[in-house]
């Protein structure tokens, strides 16, 4: 079925859309592997955290780490997917020098989880159901090190054997915006439940994404498979330039191969690894080490009584509660921290004005600064104080604008701030008819222009007024003020 609202890339013979879909590992948060009682802290000395069994001596045997099995319930339940009560490991067998026991324990016929679902909410605002096929838990590889000696390779294997969820989605997306909002949302549901820590520079989730093209409305064509993208900018450029790469093989007549493809990031470009293997090349079988994996229901309820308010649910409540528009509830919930903020601060407070100030103005400073919301040097409760002095007057939204940029620098209280610099609004009557009167004296030509007939310069003496009290007159006690004035 071709999809109505798919944006449809122009080709030289005719219009094409793109068909993606993504196999996400993404590294359980846990203090142990999967298998084995070693340590999965990241940055440790090579080989410094791994066990027997991550090593594969012979006679060692895998027990499971039940905390692992928990947080892919917990992950499962976040994607409102069904849990699976059994599940089994199955061996993966492939032969690499990072894999010393020359297969992965995985999960291949029974996963953990089955099929679910994410919202994703798209820059222009609207949101696109994708499907997800299903969860399984595998261990990790260890790490080939190619750049420590001229003529050898070493091999690390503290991460082998680190529990990984591997998500895979349907091919459900159709841009490579998509796909990187995609990825972004499964960021924030994984973060939220805490069941993995989406830290993607140190490798802790990457994507493999599936693309193909096809004429609108066709059958789904063959497929590349784009190994282990580790952001969301590579996502979407790894998906830009694979995608004109198959039409360009089209439209000059030639088929798409089945294969791996790597995703360079300095040239922005795919390129051919290796044919991709089919699961027949893999051999799978039970491993025989490990029973088939099965909990009670009770496990699972226990389990979703501890699940955190999600994303979605957040941004719905917020919508409700505070009045917020869609596109300002999603980009305060995108992350746990955030939105906690931005509830102390509206908490008896105007909640839009609150809005405002915490995803314009706060959000703003912290990105230029290069700074995230841990690192704020203006509280919620300062911020909160902050609007306090504009609801009793004692500062206008431009004045508040500006002691707010000096409480971001200095780190100083809004009060402080305020007396040190003597930005209070002037809200005496006395101070700003005097300012009023000058400008009217000042200004006895555009006075008579007024007087005359042109309502519309009323505008320019407020603005004269302002610039004469230095920004500081409250606009609301200088307007009616200056109506007298000008018309009396
Ligand atoms: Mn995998």
């Amino acid at each position: 079925m071709s999809d109505p609202s798919a944006k449809l890339i122009k080709g030289n013979t005719g219009e094409w859309e793109v068909v993606i879909g993504l196999e996400v590992h993404a590294q359980v948060l846990s203090q142990a592997k999967l298998f084995s009682g070693a340590s999965t802290a990241f940055g440790a000395a090579p080989n410094s955290q791994v066990s027997l069994v991550d090593a594969a001596f012979p006679g060692m045997l895998p027990v499971i780490n039940a905390f692992c099995i928990e947080q892919a319930v917990r992950t499962g339940l976040g994607l409102k997917a069904k849990i699976n009560r059994r599940s089994v490991f199955d061996r993966k067998n492939y032969f690499y020098p990072d894999l010393p026991a020359g297969y992965q324990i995985s999960q291949y016929k029974h996963p953990i989880v089955g099929e679910g679902k994410v919202t994703v909410d798209l820059p222009d605002g609207t949101t696109r159901r994708v499907g997800i096929e299903r969860l399984h838990l595998e261990q990790d590889a260890g790490k080939s090190l190619h750049d420590q000696h001229p003529k050898q390779s070493y091999v690390d294997l503290n991460r082998a054997g680190v529990a990984l969820m591997e998500i895979v989605s349907r091919p459900d997306l159709r841009s490579a915006e998509e796909a990187a909002a995609y990825l972004r949302k499964l960021r924030a549901i994984l973060r939220y439940l805490g069941t993995c820590d989406g830290n993607m520079e140190e490798g802790s989730m990457r994507a493999d994404v599936n693309v193909s093209v096809r004429r609108p409305g066709a059958p789904l064509n063959t497929r590349c498979e784009i190994k282990n993208v580790n952001s969301m900018r590579f996502v979407q450029q790894a998906v830009e330039y694979e995608s004109r790469r198959q039409i360009q093989v089209l439209e000059d007549g030639g088929t798409i191969r089945q294969e791996t493809r790597l995703f360079d990031s300095s040239k922005g470009e795919t390129r051919s690894m290796r044919s991709k293997e089919e699961a027949h090349d893999y051999r799978y079988f039970p491993d025989p080490d490990l029973l088939p994996l099965e909990f009670d229901q009770a496990f699972v309820d226990r389990i979703a009584a501890t699940l955190p308010e999600l994303p979605d649910e957040k941004k719905a409540r917020f919508v409700s509660q505070y009045g917020l528009g869609a596109y300002e509830a999603g980009v305060l919930v995108a992350e746990r921290e955030p939105a906690e903020y931005y509830e102390s601060v509206a908490k008896g407070r105007d909640p839009k004005l609150a809005a405002n100030w915490v995803s314009v103005e706060l959000f703003g400073q912290l990105n230029k600064a290069g700074k995230d919301l841990a690192q704020s040097p203006v509280s919620a409760a300062g911020l909160g104080e902050l609007l306090d002095l504009i609801k009793d007057g004692t500062l206008s939204q431009r004045l508040a604008k500006d002691v707010f940029a000096l409480m971001f620098e200095t780190g100083k209280g809004a009060a402080a701030v305020v007396a040190e610099k003597g930005l209070k609004q002037v809200s005496d009557t006395g101070a700003i008819e005097a300012a009023i009167d000058k400008v009217i004296a000042d200004n006895a030509a555009k006075v008579a222009e007024y007087r005359g007939g042109k309502p519309t310069l009323f505008g320019w003496f407020m603005g004269q007024v302002m610039k004469a009290t230095g920004g500081k007159a409250n606009p609301g006690m200088v307007n009616p003020l200056l109506k007298k004035k000008l018309d009396g």
